[in-house]
């Protein structure tokens, strides 16, 4: 971590929230659902799909995980309303996951049933590591009573990554494989960056191995090479994967795709607590205090390189 990271996470919760939102409002797209939808219809425009987060995670109590089933119905109700090629993903600690996992669960299923009637589709992003099995055995729960329009995130920089895509293989799960954004020990998670960035390659492969079809997010140009690399090896089709970015990040490498061929699927976090989740994401992982200092200084500063 860098002075300059260690710096601005210190200050953070001094800056006015009005600061915190300008630096957060590219990757936000606002807070209410047609703020989302605005933002997904643009997106769509451009031949890039998306997913819809509705912000928040850690509720604290059973109401407040209601009120989170209940907005992703709304969200879905929007999504065909308006036509939109999104579906969304999911935080199990917003359904009460730290609270009660039979909580969670009944809440999961209901989301994941709303999202069936309308031929949708969930993702369960994944959090930290005290959180991967449980998360797991959601999805396995799911499967098991056959919902099959669910998917799972596994994280490059857990060692445990690649012994669940084999426990996992048979199930041929739907997988974003992401490096992992959470601030793990070492005795779980690789800390190298190229650690990291090969068992990224090595979890795709086996991903592909087990017929999963697998989306590669990442804006990481090496990973998005050998993603590439090995999806063309492999002889898939345009629609036997996809790739991932978050909204507002790398806006140029992420139209290259699109221009390329490959099918983009763009996250897109909306909702009223943007505040709350910026400054933790900010907090738990200062590497990406950094990318938004030095982003918001180019915006400042003229120099605007989105690459
Ligand atoms: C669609 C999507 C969904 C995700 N879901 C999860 C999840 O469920 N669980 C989880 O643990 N992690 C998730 N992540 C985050 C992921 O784990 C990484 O932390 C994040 O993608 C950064 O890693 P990278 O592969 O892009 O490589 P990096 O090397 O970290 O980034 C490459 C370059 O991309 C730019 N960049 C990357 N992230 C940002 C950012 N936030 N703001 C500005 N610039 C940035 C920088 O220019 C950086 O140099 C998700 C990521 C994506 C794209």
């Amino acid at each position: 971590m860098s002075k300059l990271d260690r710096a601005i996470v210190r200050v953070l919760p001094a800056m006015p929230r009005s600061l915190v939102r300008r630096v957060s409002d590219r990757y936000i797209a606002g807070t209410r659902i047609p703020d989302a939808v605005r933002v997904v219809s643009r997106l769509n425009a451009a031949e890039k799909m998306a997913s819809v987060d509705v912000l928040g995670e850690e509720a604290t109590g059973r109401r407040e995980t209601q009120e989170f089933v209940r907005a992703y119905h709304d969200v879905f109700e929007a999504i065909e309303r308006e036509r939109l090629d999104s579906n969304v993903s999911v935080k199990l600690t917003a359904l009460g996951l730290n609270l009660a996992y039979e909580l969670c669960r009944a809440n999961l299923f209901k989301v994941v049933a709303h999202a069936a009637e309308s031929g949708n589709f969930v993702r369960i992003d994944m959090e930290d590591s005290t959180t991967t099995s449980d998360t797991l055995e959601l999805y396995r729960e799911l499967r098991a009573e056959g919902h099959d329009n669910v998917g799972i995130v596994l994280q490059a920089a857990l060692r445990r990554s690649i012994r669940d895509i084999h426990d996992l293989a048979p199930l041929r799960p739907n997988v974003r494989l992401v490096k992992g954004i959470y601030v793990e020990p070492q005795l779980i998670a690789y800390q190298g960056f190229e650690e990291v960035q090969q068992n990224f390659v090595r979890c795709l492969h086996e991903l592909h191995q087990a017929g999963s079809y697998t989306a590669i997010a990442t804006h990481d140009e090496h990973l998005l090479t050998e993603g590439k690399r090995l999806v063309a090896e492999r002889g898939l089709a345009r629609d036997e994967y996809e790739f991932q970015m978050l909204l507002g990040v790398r806006e140029l490498a992420a139209d290259k795709l699109v221009r390329d061929g490959h099918r983009l699927r763009i996250y897109v976090p909306f909702g009223e607590r943007w505040y709350q989740y910026s400054l933790r994401r900010l907090q738990e992982n200062p590497k990406i205090a950094g990318y938004v200092a030095s982003d918001t200084m180019s915006r400042l500063f003229g120099a605007g390189d989105r690459h």
